[in-house]
């Protein structure tokens, strides 16, 4: 079940955190895998490392998928590389706090340009190398307005994961044609460097736990599992 031998998928931020569980989850079920990163090329080369171990054929991409120029010389160099893409993993990712009136402009236009605009972006390179039965997995939050979780101090970050959610939804209807599916994961709490202040200070940490019924954060891996069926043939239709 699940098998992706061969497959050539792209992992966006998959230097660490979910990307890095989802990037060696991948490469379990067969995949050689393109290691996206924005800037740390150390972490970056960790996951290589990891994957090459799983005897898989990586490599590693630098880009800020918030910027065209850098996504497009990005695709160039998958297209340089293998000629192709079966898979995009949309996952690269930001978070930055603020209470809502006081949310600065400059971290409005990050947030909302690395965590929205960047998979618009790179989807909308990545198709130019994918044909029938390519996949295409964006990454969202169960913070991402509509299901009832509201937390306090990420209005721009629920907003640009909110947006991804309706950008799954058009993206999925305008490329079935084409036989590229597209489909949205939205993960709960996940022990990731993003999430480390939260799950260091117990009193927070205790507000989020009691909000998930089995009383713990989930792993990387929990997402890279979720992503290697939507990756598989398995998840065609
Ligand atoms: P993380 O540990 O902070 O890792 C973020 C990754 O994204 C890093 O590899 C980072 O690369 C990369 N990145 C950030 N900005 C980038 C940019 N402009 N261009 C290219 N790469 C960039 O975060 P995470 O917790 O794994 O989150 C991954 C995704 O899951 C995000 O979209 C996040 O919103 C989403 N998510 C996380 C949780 C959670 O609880 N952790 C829950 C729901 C959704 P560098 O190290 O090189 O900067």
């Amino acid at each position: 079940m699940f098998d992706i031998t061969g497959k050539k998928p792209l992992v966006t931020g998959g230097s660490r955190g979910i990307g890095r569980g989802i990037a060696v989850c991948l490469a379990k079920q067969g995949a050689e895998v393109a290691v996206n990163y924005r800037s740390n090329a150390e972490e970056a080369e960790r996951v290589v490392r990891e994957v090459r171990d799983l005897g898989r054929e990586t490599f590693m991409v630098q880009a800020d998928v918030s910027k065209k120029e850098e996504v497009i010389r990005m695709f160039g160099e998958i297209r340089d590389h293998w000629g192709k893409l079966d898979i995009l993993v949309n996952n690269a990712g930001i978070l930055r706090m603020a209470s809502f009136e006081e949310i600065k402009e400059e971290d409005w236009d990050a947030v909302l340009d690395t965590n929205l605009k960047g998979q618009y972006l790179c989807a909308q390179e990545a198709i130019k190398l994918m044909g029938s039965g390519s996949k295409i997995i964006n990454i969202s939050s169960i913070a991402s307005g509509g299901v009832g979780m509201g937390s306090s101090h990420i209005t721009h970050y629920v907003a640009s994961k909110g947006g991804v959610v309706a950008l799954t939804e058009g993206m999925a209807v305008d490329l079935a044609p084409k036989g590229i599916n597209v489909n949205v994961i939205a993960p709960g709490l996940i022990e990731t460097d993003m999430t480390q202040s939260f799950l260091a200070d117990e009193k927070v940490k205790a507000g989020f736990l009691a909000k998930i019924p089995k009383g713990r954060a989930g792993k990387p891996e929990d997402i890279g599992a979720a992503a290697a069926f939507l990756a598989s043939n398995e998840a065609d239709y």
